[in-house]
C-alpha cells in the first residue's frame, strides 16, 4: 500500500510518502509559512531536493501542491492520485475517548474537535490537514494517529494529578503525555532489538528533542510519561520549562504585572535551556557556547542532563526495576556527550558505557558494555513509519 503520512502545525505541514511493503519513502517535504505567504520542500527518492514559494492561504492549498507535485509530469512519483491508498495524520490531542489510533468518520472529527481545548495550538491544525484531505481525495481512507494514545494504559495513580477531584470530573483535567507515537516505537524497536521478552520487560524511552519527554513502558504498555496535560510538563527541554513550583507564577505575575497568558507563553516559549543559558535551544549551540567558557550555558545543560536522571530514576521505582533504557531524538540520537552525561549519574543502577559504541550513529545501538546490568541504547525514532503502520492496520 502506499501511504500518505501527514503532519500538521499551525503554518507547517510535513508529508512523507511511504510503500507499507518495503516501508520505503518514495518521496518527502514540508509546506511552511501557511497563512502567511508559502513554501514548499519536495523531494522524491533518489532525487534533487526542489524548493519553490507559492501562495499558501490555508492547508487545503498546501496539500493541493504536494498532490500535484507527487502526479505532475516532471517531478510525480505516482501516475495518479489513485495510487494513494489511504492517508494517515498525526493528531496530538485524542482526550480521554481515543485511546487508539481510528479511521476518520464524522465521530472520530468531533471528538478530535472537542479536543482542541485540551491541545489548542494543534488540534486545529490537525483538523484543517484532515478536512483538506477529504476534499481532494474523496473517498480515500483517512486514519488519525495520536500522540496521546500510546499512554493511555497509564493507571489512574500515574495520571491524576493532587488537586480537586471535581476538575477531572469536570474538565478530565490529568495527565496524558505526548509523543506517544515515538515512545510506541521505539520501545517496540527496543524489545524486538534487544531480545527481550515484551511480556516480561521494563523499558524506559527517554525521547530527546526540541521537545523532550521520558515514559515508563512494562510489559509492552506505558505505565508513566512525563509530559502532562499538555507537553510543558517533565524535562526541561528547548523553549520549555518543564516541572516547576506554579506558586512561580503568581509571583512573576505579581513582580511583573504579567497575565496567566503572558506566563504561559513565557513557560512554553522562552523558558527551558534557551530561557537559562540564553544562548540557544539547540545543544550545538549550547555545547559550544559551553566549551567556549559561558557559564550559563553550561549550567543549561547541567540542568537538562540532572532532569532526565532524576526522572530515570522515578521511573525504575515505578517499575521496580529496568532491562533496558533507549535515547531517542534529536538530542538522543546525536549527542553522545549528552548521553554519557546522563548516565554518569546512574552507576548506582549498574550502568557502564561503551565510549567507542557511544560515539557510533545512524542506527540501533547499544551503548553499554557488555557487562552492564542495564542495557543502554540508542534506537532512531521513526514517527511517519509508526503513523504509515498504523494506518495499514485500520485500512488493510
Ligand atoms: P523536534 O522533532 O522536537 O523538533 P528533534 O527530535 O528533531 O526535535 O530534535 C531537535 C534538536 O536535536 C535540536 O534542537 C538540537 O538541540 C538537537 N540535535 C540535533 N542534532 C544534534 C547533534 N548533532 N548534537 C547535539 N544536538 C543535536
Amino acid at each position: 500500500m502506499k501511504i500518505l503520512v501527514i503532519n500538521c502545525g499551525s503554518s507547517s505541514l510535513k508529508y512523507q510518502l511511504i510503500d507499507s511493503e518495503s516501508e520505503a519513502v518514495l518521496a518527502k517535504g514540508l509546506c511552511e509559512r501557511i497563512g502567511i505567504d508559502g513554501r514548499l520542500v519536495y523531494q522524491p527518492a533518489g532525487g534533487e531536493k526542489e524548493m519553490v514559494e507559492a501562495a499558501m492561504p490555508t492547508h487545503t492549498e498546501a496539500i493541493r501542491m504536494v498532490l500535484d507535485y507527487l502526479v505532475n509530469e516532471k517531478t510525480g512519483i505516482l501516475k495518479s492520485l489513485d495510487e494513494v491508498d489511504a492517508i494517515g495524520h498525526r493528531v496530538l490531542h485524542g482526550g480521554a475517548k481515543l485511546t487508539s489510533s481510528v479511521l476518520i468518520d464524522d465521530a472520530a472529527i468531533a471528538v478530535i474537535d472537542e479536543c482542541c481545548d485540551l491541545g489548542p495550538l494543534h488540534n486545529p491544525a490537525n483538523l484543517m490537514g484532515i478536512r483538506a484531505c477529504m476534499e481532494l481525495m474523496p473517498g480515500k481512507p483517512n486514519v488519525a494517529v495520536f500522540d496521546t494514545a500510546f499512554h493511555q494504559t497509564m493507571p489512574p495513580k500515574a495520571y491524576m494529578y493532587g488537586i480537586p477531584y471535581e476538575y477531572y470530573e469536570k474538565y478530565q483535567i490529568r495527565k496524558y503525555g505526548f509523543h506517544g507515537t515515538s515512545h510506541s516505537f521505539v520501545s517496540k524497536e527496543a524489545i524486538k532489538f534487544l531480545g527481550l521478552d515484551k511480556d516480561n520487560s521494563k523499558v524506559i524511552v527517554a525521547h530527546l528533542g526540541n521537545g523532550s519527554s521520558i515514559s515508563a513502558v512494562e510489559n509492552g504498555k506505558c505505565v508513566d510519561t512525563s509530559m502532562g496535560l499538555t507537553p510543558l510538563e517533565g524535562l526541561v527541554m528547548g523553549t520549555r520549562s518543564g516541572d516547576l513550583d506554579p506558586a512561580v507564577l503568581e509571583y512573576i505575575a505579581r513582580k511583573e504585572g504579567k497575565d496567566i497568558f503572558e506566563l504561559l507563553t513565557m513557560l512554553n516559549k522562552k523558558s527551558g535551556v534557551m530561557g537559562v543559558s540564553g544562548v540557544s535551544s539547540d545543544f550545538r549551540d549550547l555545547d559550544e557556547a559551553s566549551k567556549a567558557g559561558n557559564e550559563r550555558a553550561t549550567l543549561a545543560l547541567d540542568m537538562f542532563s540532572y532532569r532526565v536522571a532524576k526522572y530515570i530514576g522515578s521511573y525504575v521505582a515505578a517499575m521496580n526495576g529496568v532491562d533496558a533504557i533507549a535515547f531517542t531524538a534529536g538530542i538522543g540520537e546525536n549527542d553522545a556527550a549528552m548521553r554519557e552525561k546522563i548516565c554518569s549519574y546512574l552507576g548506582y543502577l549498574g550502568i557502564t558505557i561503551d565510549p567507542e559504541a557511544n560515539s557510533k550513529r545512524g542506527s540501533n545501538q547499544v551503548i553499554s558494555t557488555p557487562d552492564s546490568r542495564v542495557t543502554v541504547a540508542v534506537i532512531p525514532t521513526n514517527e511517519e513509519l509508526a503513523i504509515a503502520r498504523e494506518t495499514v492496520e485500520l485500512v488493510k
